[in-house]
């Protein structure tokens, strides 16, 4: 051990920075708050190599008096808060002071800045312009430390340029994504502040390409037409300002934002946005309310789109329980929660019809009519699930079975040598055509559909970054998919194991998969397979179901769908047996 010493000011900055820069979208995340907070209206964010090798943020905001651009680098230099008490009532985006020094002590920074002051001030009673104070302000940084300092020409505003983030910190390198999944984290930064502030003009460019430009008309929904193109915007409702006081006390809670559809649900959660007070923040509190409300409108595994801003008092949340800020807590939790459940589900039942889920059907019901004996062991208890077959043994692979008949219109019947199975014909028809395609893409013969009509498809900016990175994968499965304009693409054939199912749904869910899991040959396949296959609800003629069973008594685990949920369920002789009391 050591003795104890105070830790010099670059490790502490490089600890902090650890904290608040996780990635480089932490980067972008940070300036774009700060070129928020100094009142912008126009927004240039650039980067390149997923941010690694440049973040470049420039606005048209208030800028740094010259004086106090250097200060500005310092751990806890901050601008926003004079008093401990202001802590409590905070109204702008930053307030730690910790951004700048903790960018600077894991990057080269470069600054330019003129303040709006500053630049006002030589006019009138200075005729010969004082040229000195009027001149914008440039400082370069290594390590934390400023290395060089001058001038450069710039109008009112500020431009922060951040190089070879983490090239001093191998250690965090090493956990960065790929460049497009980089890409897409900032992407995602920028798209979620252009819908906080529509009234900001927000432009994104990601290695020399436009990924993103909103028009900053103040209007929501103009924001959310750049961010998420016409498929998304077009079913969004948008919540009449909704003012909600909670019994105690007069605090009121507004909810305004835009709505999606039930039509426009998603496979993910990443088209829940949340911004308290306009500060983009991760919630549970407010993804449950929002969900909450979509009760009975979306089926299981979808998520809606919603674009929320709640506005409360100042002192009624937390805003400095994080280091990068993007979580709060809300000082009434339940009066937020009945706030945002509320505004939600008031849209959606009076934008009417939106038809209602029908209960799904229990899978064993006894026929009306059929007494029965008192205290019977429930049948559900009987009927287990076979073990996943590991796919090396064939020891659980299917016998051959006798199809009986459909049930549900979802449950193919079919008798065995040890009794009754019970097939779920969407996830068993899912394993046949993710090992089909799988296959069929090892082998380089994948089965291939035109399309009649060359079809476009656009993307959001997080969705475009995946696309790109995988146009030689989607190949491999029979997209045919050619680049067609900034965010859209001619998609001209598709793998015939869709079908005529909806490819754009598959594509879609695949582009929002979350990073990490499985590979995406398997992910491609796992979509491909889900979107292709028969749904439940859909009646099968016997030819089809018996095609399905020999097909699933083919493959290597067959027990299991590609999401690892059960294909099957069995009821052994003998189970029935002790069913009926027979033994
Ligand atoms: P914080 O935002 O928490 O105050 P930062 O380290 O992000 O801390 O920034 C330090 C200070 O530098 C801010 O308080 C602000 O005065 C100034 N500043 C940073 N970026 C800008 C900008 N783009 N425009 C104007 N001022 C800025
Ligand atoms: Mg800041």
């Amino acid at each position: 051990m050591n003795r104890i010493v105070v830790l010099s000011e670059d490790m502490a900055n490089k600890i902090a920075a650890g904290e608040v820069v996780e990635r480089p979208a932490s980067v972008v995340k940070e300036l774009v708050e700060n070129a928020l907070d100094a009142g912008a209206t126009v927004i240039g964010v650039e980067c390149r190599g997923g941010g690694v090798a440049l973040i470049q943020v420039s606005d048209n905001g208030a800028g740094i008096p010259s004086a106090e651009v250097a200060v500005a680098f310092e751990r806890h230099a901050t601008s926003k808060l004079a008093s401990f008490a202001d802590l409590d009532a905070i109204t702008t985006l930053g307030f730690r002071g910790e951004a700048l020094p903790s960018i600077a002590a894991v990057a080269e920074v470069e600054i330019v800045t003129l303040s709006a002051g500053e630049a006002d001030a030589p006019s009138a009673d200075a005729p010969s312009a004082d040229t000195r104070s009027a001149a914008p302000t440039y400082l370069s940084l290594r390590g934390g430390q400023i290395v060089s300092r001058g001038s450069r020409a710039r109008s009112g505003g500020t431009t922060v340029t951040v190089r070879n983030l983490f090239r001093n910190v191998p250690a965090r390198l090493k956990f960065l994504k790929s460049t497009a999944t980089e890409s897409s984290h900032i992407a995602r930064v920028v798209s979620q502040y252009a819908l906080a502030y529509p009234a900001v003009k927000f432009t994104l460019t990601a290695d020399g390409r436009e990924a993103l430009s909103t028009p900053g008309t103040g209007r929501l929904l103009d924001a959310a037409l750049a961010v998420y193109g016409l498929e998304i915007a077009g079913n969004l409702i948008e919540i009449a300002e909704s003012k909600w006081s909670p019994g105690a006390g007069p605090a009121a809670i507004g909810v305004s934002g835009l709505v999606g559809t039930p039509a426009i649900a998603r496979a993910s959660r990443d088209y829940l946005s949340f911004f308290v007070n306009r500060r983009w923040v991760n919630s549970r509190l407010l993804a449950a309310a929002a969900e909450e409300a979509y009760h009975g409108l979306l089926t299981v595994g979808r998520h809606p789109v919603v674009i929320l801003n709640i506005a409360l008092p100042a002192g009624e949340v937390d805003v400095n329980i994080h280091p990068a800020k993007s979580e709060v807590k809300f000082a009434n939790e339940r009066a937020v929660f009945a706030a945002v459940q509320r505004a939600v589900r008031s849209v959606l039942t009076a934008s009417a019809p939106v038809p209602r889920l029908e209960e799904p059907a229990p899978v064993f019901t006894a026929p009306a009519g059929v007494v029965q004996r008192p205290a019977p062991v429930p049948l559900e208890s009987l009927l287990d699930t076979p073990p996943a077959a590991p796919a090396t043994t064939p020891l659980f692979a299917l016998p051959a079975l006798r199809i009986l008949g459909q049930l549900a219109a979802s449950y193919i019947i079919a008798e065995g040598p040890d009794g009754l199975y019970l097939i779920d014909q969407h996830a068993a028809h899912e394993r046949v055509l993710f090992e089909q395609v799988m296959t069929e893409r090892s082998q380089q013969r994948v089965a291939v559909q035109g399309l009649l009509e060359p079809a476009t498809f656009t993307v959001t900016p997080p969705q475009n970054e995946v696309m790109k990175s995988l146009a030689n994968e989607l190949a491999g499965f029979g997209f045919t998919i050619e680049p067609f304009g900034e965010r859209t693409y001619l998609v001209r054939a598709i793998p015939a194991s869709l079908g005529r199912n909806d490819w754009g749904a598959a594509l879609r869910e695949l582009l929002d998969s979350p990073p990490g899991g499985a590979g995406w040959p398997e992910k491609i396949a796992e979509s491909v397979a889900c979107h292709g296959a028969v749904r439940a609800g859909q009646a099968l003629s016997d030819d089809e179901m018996r095609g399905l069973v020999r097909d699933l008594e083919r493959v290597g685990t067959p027990h299991t769908c590609p999401h690892g949920r059960p294909t099957m369920t069995h009821l052994s002789l003998s189970q029935l047996a002790r069913q009926f009391a027979r033994t």
